[in-house]
């Protein structure tokens, strides 16, 4: 295909992508349209197939699938992964059309425009051509993963089943061509408070469940103020949290006998979910004696790629041959790259897009952008791969 040709395909698939909704369903069972990722996967499946590539769905949950394809290099001993994700977030108070990828002014607006499908739908083209190319030196497998934007679902059941030697592995997300070797982990907690309903007009025969979560809350206040002490990461800064969530209470004219608070914990290296989780409750109970229940909801490991790892070498020579760019990066937001982090691999991440523009009102892609990502995917892949 002519290079204009191929442009343009990058174009039309990142459009036909945005138009199949895939908003990542979080706890809903029984999800349907926009939520879910197995229409978008379906569409994957079909893809890679009608190229003559032996793509594989692999069932996350029921409806839910990753998309894998593998082809074997020359070297079988080793594989390159690349990865990105088809599920969004949510489309509620988007002031563009979500899913019409209307291109307007040379950019691609819809929901997953940058995050995650420009850099999708570059790294699908950029693997079916290397692999198309032959002569790889090593095996070159794709993950398209759903749930990576609650949970890590796809991500995680990858590295639990997995059946290859992976080596390396580079996950496309928005981040300006610069590789990012670091992110924050996040630890998510539910805080319970216990009372004992009673009829509203004899509150003393009940035990009221929201005045201690409300202390709690205000407790947490104050352990937030006392963060701004804790040790600074280089690179990634401090650790945050913040109280997100608050539920109590069902009728007006009930005692309420249960009030739930969920506490999102951005983590640095080094720190882990149970640690977290004790010092957050041993905090609670020294500002009172009340009984709150912390629980430990789910958590995603920090993320950290030796800057000097071969392939992260390889990835900044081609950013800077291509781009002039050559700059490791970190991001604060958490990716499927933490699934990874178990495996003891580099596992930078790159692509086309800002990630300023992810998760808004109106994302979007500037086209030359995502055209430059197919690039630049194409550059790396056509040298030595850095494993
Ligand atoms: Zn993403």
């Amino acid at each position: 295909m002519a290079r204009m040709d191929i442009m343009q395909e990058v174009i039309e698939l990142c459009q036909t992508l945005i138009r199949i909704p895939s908003v990542n369903p979080e706890d809903r069972k029984g999800f349907q349209s926009p939520y879910g990722e197995f229409e978008i996967a379906e569409f994957i499946f079909n893809w890679f197939s009608s190229f003559g590539l032996n793509p594989q769905l692999q069932q996350v949950e029921e409806n839910r699938n990753n998309v894998f394809v593998l082809a074997q290099g020359r070297d079988t001993s080793k594989t390159l992964l690349l990865s990105s994700h088809m599920d969004t977030v949510d489309v509620k108070d988007m002031t563009v059309e979500p899913f019409a990828a209307n291109i307007t002014d040379g950019r691609i607006y819809g929901r997953g425009a940058c995050d995650d499908k420009g850099p999708l739908s570059a790294m699908m083209i950029a693997f079916r051509d290397r692999v198309a190319q032959g002569k790889l030196p090593f095996n070159l497998a794709f993950l398209a993963t759903c749930g990576e934007e609650y949970n890590m679902t796809g991500a995680r059941h990858f590295v639990e089943n997995l059946s290859i030697p992976i080596a390396g592995a580079l996950f496309g997300e928005p981040t300006s061509f610069k590789a990012v070797v670091s992110h924050k982990g996040v630890v998510r907690l539910q805080l319970q408070s216990q009372g004992q309903s009673a009829h509203c007009s004899r509150p003393k025969t009940g035990r009221n469940a929201i005045y201690p979560m409300a202390r709690a809350v205000t407790a947490i206040e104050e352990f937030i103020e006392s963060m701004d002490q804790w040790p600074q990461h280089p690179q990634l800064g401090r650790e945050t949290v913040a109280v997100t969530i608050i539920n109590g209470g069902q009728q007006i004219n009930v005692i309420p006998d249960r009030c739930q608070a969920r506490v999102d914990w951005r983590i640095l290296p080094g720190t882990n979910a149970l640690a977290c989780r004790d010092k957050l409750e041993k905090f609670l109970r020294s500002k009172s004696s009340e009984e709150i229940s912390v629980e430990l909801l789910s958590h995603y490991e920090p993320m950290r790629t030796d800057h000097n790892s071969p392939l992260v070498i390889a990835i900044l020579d081609t950013t800077d041959r291509v781009s002039n760019i050559r700059q490791t990066s970190i991001m604060t937001g958490a990716t499927d790259a933490s699934a990874f982090i178990s495996l003891g691999i580099p596992t930078p991440i790159l692509g086309p897009g800002n990630t300023e523009h992810a998760h808004t009102k109106n994302e979007y892609i500037d086209t030359a952008d995502l055209e430059k990502g197919l690039v630049v995917y194409n550059a790396y892949l056509d040298g030595d791969w850095g494993l």
